[in-house]
């Protein structure tokens, strides 16, 4: 959580002291200007040449107190635990004092620079940052003719020593484009200001002619902002969005903020991507059949995600997410926490708010079991090694690792179960949330990883070591149906008649041949040395094309001997092995014909059904 929930400056609140109620900062207090808040340090952007790709950035500090002052460009960025370097896209550093002389420079390292102050006691810094990262624009920037975003990381230096200090920010943009930000505005035009760094860059920022929607939940402001082709009229969103929202709402007790807005960027990258922050989201989209059911349900789901993260993360913290160390990504074993119960809760909201039927969160958590069991690492790596590794992202992890989204969803479901159950549905998820958001987060403080468990405890009134030691410390098999049964659930796992089974995963040449893109370890293809990257040129002789592969294939039964004539790079080999069987396998959670009355209450008390 920062400094305050409501998103003003310490100044701002220090003049309210005397003052009563959050009524009167809300309605009558106006906005301050940048010189009545005090603010040493200043940022302007600059976007008014976009197609150029460059931002233009000035950074004053005033006052300045030491002979030296140094200015860093975050590492990485929060919300995504991986080494951006942003210094990368950074050119023509300058630095003068208040007279306008240039002051001397020098670049300490791969991120710092180092300014000597002058007679005066000012600062300005200037810089260019490069911004055409339209593809990874929420943890990036863009800019071009027909808009500018930015996610600060990407753009503001930041003053060592001083990110705890209360920072303005002016745009100066095109005029016909628009602001959409989750900064507070000042009196003065395009002007914000931000109680901290940390409060300035969790604050993306969406420049442009967008298409807005705008409404009130709670007595709090809404937007959604949409860059690209939005050519549809989504104002049908906002009863879906108004529904998760009140949701969280009701789980925590309000909403911790004084406005929260949506930023999409429609474009043409397949994956949808989002990043969360304090009061708002950037998400990607495929514009691509974006209204489509799945798509929709992919959307929504994205969104609310996001959007919880906004206590599960950026207010419910572990140690390290906040204040901030910028020169490296910070390290956890909670992200099965941050992530995987975020995961969890983002179906069961969509569920419990209506969005969803009990069929489709029931379906979504049997296809994250579907998808963890197919897992070759799920074996090989606990949750707390996947949390805590999370940035060296070996070359094959694949067959190695596990997704602390997927597993961590799955155990949050089971911890649920187990809570409710050892409670005699009593406490729940819920309630550790709630104590976590409570004790925690409206302090300000952030949780040490070996609080987690202790937490749990405290709340459930029972011991979960052993859980924890088995299915988050540990690595052993989750029983889900020991869980479920206490929801009246049931697994169902069906299998498929086998196939005949190599254990590759293939993709067409340019000629239309086929080649291996991947091996699973173990499997009859991997035993017999087949490796990614070959071409498999013949099955016993007969001509393997991309197109006849899986007829050519499917003449074979489980148990067959075959020979493979492939190219390893250049050298032609044969291989030969005996194909294995495959069963496809389907989970489907059900209710039990069994399921007695108290099982059904607790299930009915969980998706919050009357
Ligand atoms: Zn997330």
């Amino acid at each position: 959580m920062r400094k305050n929930a409501t998103g003003l400056s310490r100044k701002r609140i220090e003049v309210l002291k005397g003052f009563t109620a959050a009524f009167l900062i809300l309605i009558f207090i106006p906005a301050l200007s940048v010189a009545e808040s005090g603010t040493r340090i200043s940022y302007t952007l600059d976007a008014t040449q976009p197609h150029t790709h460059l931002f233009r950035i000035c950074l004053t500090v005033h006052e300045a107190k030491t002979p030296y002052i140094e200015f860093a460009m975050p590492a990485w960025i929060p919300g995504y635990n991986r080494s951006r370097n942003f210094a990368r896209n950074v050119q023509d550093v300058e630095a003068r004092d208040a007279a306008g002389c240039k002051l001397a420079l020098v670049k300490l390292d791969h991120q710092t620079w180092r300014v000597a102050k002058g007679q005066n006691h000012t600062v300005k810094l200037s810089y260019k940052v490069y911004a055409n990262n339209l593809h990874d624009i929420n943890i990036a920037a863009h800019i071009d003719e027909t808009h500018a975003f930015f996610n600060g990381a990407a753009v503001f230096m930041y003053v060592a020593g001083a990110t705890d200090e209360t920072a303005s920010l002016k745009i100066v943009k095109p005029e016909e484009w628009r602001i959409a930000t989750g900064l507070e505005e000042t009196s003065e035009a395009n002007t914000y200001i931000a109680e901290s760094y940390d409060h300035l860059i969790d604050c993306p920022t969406e420049i442009g002619d967008f298409t807005r929607y705008d409404f009130i939940v709670e007595g709090k402001n809404h937007h959604l902002v949409f860059y690209g082709l939005a050519d549809f009229d989504a104002s049908f969103l906002i009863e879906d969005f108004e529904k998760i929202i009140r949701t969280c709402a009701r789980i925590f007790g309000g909403l911790p903020y004084k406005h929260y807005t949506f930023i999409y960027h429609l474009t043409s990258r397949e994956r949808r991507s989002g990043v969360e922050h304090g009061n708002s989201t950037a998400i990607i989209f495929n514009k691509q059949d974006f209204l489509a059911r799945r798509k929709y349900d992919e959307f929504i789901s994205v969104s609310a995600h996001e959007f919880f993260h906004l206590w599960n993360i950026k207010r419910i913290k572990p140690e390290g997410w906040g204040p901030f160390d910028y020169t490296r990504v910070p390290q956890t074993k909670s992200h099965w926490f941050t992530e995987g119960v975020t995961s969890y809760y983002t179906s069961l909201i969509l569920a419990r708010s209506g969005v969803w039927d009990e069929k489709m969160f029931l379906r979504d958590m049997a296809e994250k079991i579907q998808e963890f069991e197919n897992k070759p690492g799920k074996k090989k790596m606990s949750l707390e090694e996947a949390s805590w590794d999370v940035v060296l992202r070996s070359d094959n992890r694949r067959d190695t690792t596990i997704s602390y989204y997927v597993k961590g969803a799955l155990v949050a479901f089971m911890l649920d179960c187990e809570v409710r159950k050892k409670s005699k549905g009593q406490k729940s998820l819920d309630d550790v949330l709630r104590f976590l958001f409570d004790n925690y987060a409206r302090n300000d403080r952030a949780y040490r990883n070996p609080e987690l468990l202790r937490i749990i405890n405290t709340v459930s009134g029972s011991d979960f070591s052993g859980f924890y030691a088995s299915y988050i410390s540990g690595k052993e098999g989750i029983p889900y149906q020991e869980f479920l049964q206490t929801l009246g659930l049931k697994l169902r796992i069906e299998e498929d008649k086998p196939l005949p089974y190599m254990g590759i995963e293939t993709e067409r040449t340019i000629g239309g041949g086929l080649r291996v893109s991947y091996v699973r370890p173990g499997s009859p293809a991997y035993d017999s040395g087949i490796d990614a990257g070959d071409v498999l040129l013949a099955l016993n002789k007969r001509r393997i094309t991309f197109t006849n592969w899986s007829d050519l294939l499917g003449q074979y039964a489980p148990g067959a001997s075959i020979c493979i004539t492939l190219f390893h790079r250049d050298r032609l080999l044969e291989k030969k092995l005996i194909l294995g069987g495959k069963r496809n396998v389907h989970y489907e959670i059900h209710e039990m014909e069994s399921a007695s009355l108290p099982q059904r209450r607790m299930r009915r008390s969980l998706l919050w059904k009357k």
